[in-house]
């Protein structure tokens, strides 16, 4: 499987990193071995110092397929969970500063946390889905599906036109405003529909 990210699709959060809002879907991707699954603790990797958390709906894939139109895109993705897209932001810079590629910045080991899935049949409307974090007991962040840029469908449609998406492949779908940096010692709460789905602690 793989693990298909978006970047800015947040209007709030591109203009917190000074970014433009991006009039196509900006995607990267992470392998496998970046999934942080069932609550296990992320150890503070050596190379960089500055970690930051970004909470992002997952969307995952139960179907195959290539140039997926938009209006049919619904039936490839069957639940939802909540995930972090752990970015050490200081080699982001550097690699966006030096136009050279993200990976060592977004594609580390444990850098994909993932909670369980919620089957869609679960949520009463896929366009208002309230996801949260709290860090240390304080909620960061705070989002709802409603306010991404690019929807699921869309995200789906464009990014098939590239790659295969095959079954089991997740699509963490950005982060709204809020991002920041975790330290050790943090613990990271996030929330889909203020029900706690996913904890990580900073080791
Ligand atoms: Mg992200």
């Amino acid at each position: 499987m793989k693990i298909i990210c978006i970047g800015r699709n947040y209007s709030d959060h591109a203009k917190e990193l000074k970014n433009e809002v991006p009039t196509k879907p900006l995607w990267f991707m992470k392998p496998d071995s970046a999934l942080l699954l069932k609550n296990k603790p992320l150890y503070y990797p050596e190379f960089t110092k500055d970690l930051h958390y970004e909470t992002e709906l997952v969307f995952r894939i139960h179907k195959a397929g290539k140039y997926i139109e938009e209006k049919y895109a619904d039936k490839y993705y069957d639940a939802i969970a909540i995930g972090f897209d752990f970015t050490a932001r200081d080699l982001q810079a550097e690699a966006q500063k030096k136009g050279t590629p993200w990976e060592i910045a977004k594609a580390f080991d444990s850098s994909a946390a993932l909670s369980e899935f919620i089957p869609i049949e679960e949520f009463r409307d896929l366009n208002d889905i309230n996801f949260s974090m709290k860090r240390n007991g304080m909620m960061v962040q705070k989002g709802n599906s409603s306010e991404m840029i690019f929807s699921i469908e869309k995200i789906i449609s464009y990014v098939s036109r590239f790659v295969t998406l095959k079954i089991g492949d997740l699509i963490y779908t950005g982060t709204p405003a809020g991002v920041g940096p975790v330290e050790i010692g943090d613990f990271l709460e996030a929330y889909i529909e203020g029900k706690l789905l996913l904890k990580t602690e900073i080791k």
